[in-house]
């Protein structure tokens, strides 16, 4: 059976891209972050669908982006509302943080013999991140194939897989359920609460999902949501 590396937030997105690499018939090996975000919320999440697709081993890493700064998951800077209409990249954005596990994952996947890493960006119902772009990943790719021995002296070269690139939030929640990811153990919410919050970018985009594909979403929000 061949091995692939999923970059595993405990997020919506990154779980359906498990999924997807699950059908696709690989060994996964999940790889967490504990990047010094503000809390912990996600990384319990990703243990659970970890643990819900008996993985071998979940991989989870520690390194310290708080000391970088310079984004609300990072800093004491508040998490702003939703708001459709922004034409900025938000203050959610963490300073080259896909590059950064997308190194990870690399030297991971050379380490183990996997042939792929999969991603789970979107850059369709999504906050603007540079990083969540197909201009990325085609460009990490380029930047893979000359970075490590696999890829120079073996002739073997690990492939990037963004399988959620180019989909819909609602396509992204109906292609979950058609592969039983388990959404109801995943978080999206940029606060961290024990509900999500229904009012931040991450929410918003999650609830639209749902709303579109015209599911409910299994996760607790506050309030009458
Ligand atoms: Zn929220």
């Amino acid at each position: 059976m061949e091995k692939a590396v999923v970059l595993l937030s405990g997020g919506l997105d990154s779980t359906v891209c498990m999924s997807v690499a699950q059908k696709q018939g690989y060994e996964l090996y999940p790889i967490s972050f504990l990047y010094g975000q503000r809390h912990s919320r996600e990384i319990e999440c990703a243990k659970k669908v970890a643990e819900y697709y008996q993985v071998k081993k979940h991989l989870i890493i520690t390194t310290n982006m708080d000391s970088i700064g310079g984004s609300a998951l990072t800093a004491n800077i508040d998490v702003p509302e939703g708001d459709e209409n922004r034409s900025e990249i938000p203050v959610t954005y963490v300073p080259a943080r896909n590059l950064i596990f997308l190194s990870y994952a690399l030297g991971y996947a050379e380490v183990i013999g996997a042939e792929k890493i999969f991603i789970g960006v979107n850059a369709v119902d999504y906050s603007g991140y540079p990083d969540c772009r197909p201009e990325f990943i085609e460009r990490f790719q380029q930047l893979a194939d000359y970075s490590t021995k696999a890829a120079t002296q073996d002739k073997r070269e690990i492939k990037i897989e963004a399988p959620l690139l180019n989909l819909t939030k609602a396509e992204i929640v109906k292609l979950g359920v058609a592969n039983k990811a388990p959404l109801e153990l995943t978080t999206s919410c940029y606060r961290g609460g024990e509900k999500a919050c229904g009012r931040c970018d991450s929410c918003l985009l999650r609830l639209k999902g749902f709303k579109e594909a015209g599911l409910k979403d299994p996760i607790p929000y506050e309030g009458l949501l």
